[in-house]
Formats: C-alpha cells, sequence, structure tokens
C-alpha cells in the first residue's frame, strides 16, 4: 500500500467506525484520539508522537468485540491490533509508544500511588484484565525500552484525551503531520 492509501485507508476507518461508544467513557473513539492528538500538540510533542497519540486506539476501530467486552472479563489487546498494522506503514517511534500504552499505565500504576487515583472507572476496570500494576522486575523491563518515556507521555494524552465534548481539530487537520512520518 502507498503512503497515500494508508492514510486515506486510517481515516476511512475513522470515518467508519470511530464514531462508536469508547469502553465506558463519555465520547466517541474517534473524538477520544482527536483529544489525545490535542494534548500532545499542546504539550509541545514531537510529530512521531503527536502521531502516536492520534493513532493509539487505532486498534479499537479494528476489532469488533463489544464495546463494554471488559465488564465482560475480554481483555480486547487493542494495543498489539493497532501496533500489528500500524508497525507496516509507521516507524517505531510512532509504534512502540502505542504497542506500550497499556504498559504504561500498568507502569504507572506501580511508581505513582496517586496515578491510579485518577484513572477512569473503565480504565481501572480494564487494569485488571490487562494484569494490574508492574512488579519491579516489569517495572525495569519496561523502563530498559528506549520509548518508554513517549508511552508515558502518550498514556498521560490518552487519560486526558476523556471530556465529553471538548472541542478538537478536525482529522485532516493531522494528514500532514501523518504524511511527515510515514514509513517511505
Ligand atoms: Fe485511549
Amino acid at each position: 500500500m502507498s503512503r497515500p492509501d494508508v492514510i486515506g485507508e486510517i481515516f476511512q476507518t475513522f470515518h467508519d467506525h470511530g464514531t462508536g461508544a469508547y469502553l465506558g467513557e463519555p465520547v466517541s473513539l474517534a473524538e477520544h484520539m482527536l483529544q489525545s492528538a490535542l494534548a500532545a500538540e499542546q504539550d509541545g510533542a514531537s510529530a512521531t508522537l503527536v502521531a502516536a497519540a492520534l493513532l493509539h486506539d487505532y486498534g479499537h476501530l479494528l476489532h469488533d468485540l463489544p464495546e463494554d467486552c471488559a465488564e465482560h472479563g475480554i481483555d480486547s489487546r487493542h494495543e498489539d491490533l493497532g501496533h500489528e498494522f500500524l508497525s507496516r506503514h509507521f516507524p517505531a517511534a510512532v509504534v512502540e509508544p502505542i504497542r506500550m500504552h497499556v504498559a504504561a499505565k500498568r507502569y504507572l500504576c506501580a511508581i505513582e500511588p496517586s496515578y491510579s487515583l485518577e484513572l477512569s472507572p473503565a480504565s481501572l476496570l480494564s487494569l485488571e484484565l490487562q494484569g494490574g500494576p508492574f512488579s519491579p522486575a516489569e517495572v525495569a523491563a519496561f523502563e530498559a525500552n528506549p520509548y518508554h518515556e513517549d508511552a508515558v507521555r502518550l498514556r498521560r494524552y490518552d487519560d486526558v484525551g476523556k471530556a465529553a465534548g471538548a472541542k478538537t481539530r478536525e482529522l485532516e487537520y493531522y494528514r500532514p503531520v501523518l504524511e511527515s512520518v510515514v514509513n517511505r
């Protein structure tokens, strides 16, 4: 798939599947990812990290598990689904933070006890399914990954991108951002 095609395909998937509810949050998946991308931009993040924020839950647009699957004890493994597709088209600086954004939640719960107090109820529920806070050995392994700091930053953009009715940019605004980072 050529470069313009993959960005077109991604945007089409946002339009076709992004309006679905987001796992017990008061925003749609597309709104959530647009809010996360804006948080990244406002934090002065690099283009690769803004792209990661915009695409971090892309895996949720690719599976057809019910949106309340966590309540039924099912972990959608959306971070791996998203990574599997996106890693064919984007560099590690984009897709590694995406792959690690669930791990970053488990990491932050381990190293920053107050962090779990800020999580939404849906995010706390999925935390248990995802394995709960990291052990000290898991913390060390996470910190050994060169992308772990960006994964933690992405996690914080993810956490703030859940505000009902918050204003975001249009998806189209991010086309040049994605074009600047997509594999050539
Ligand atoms: Fe998210």
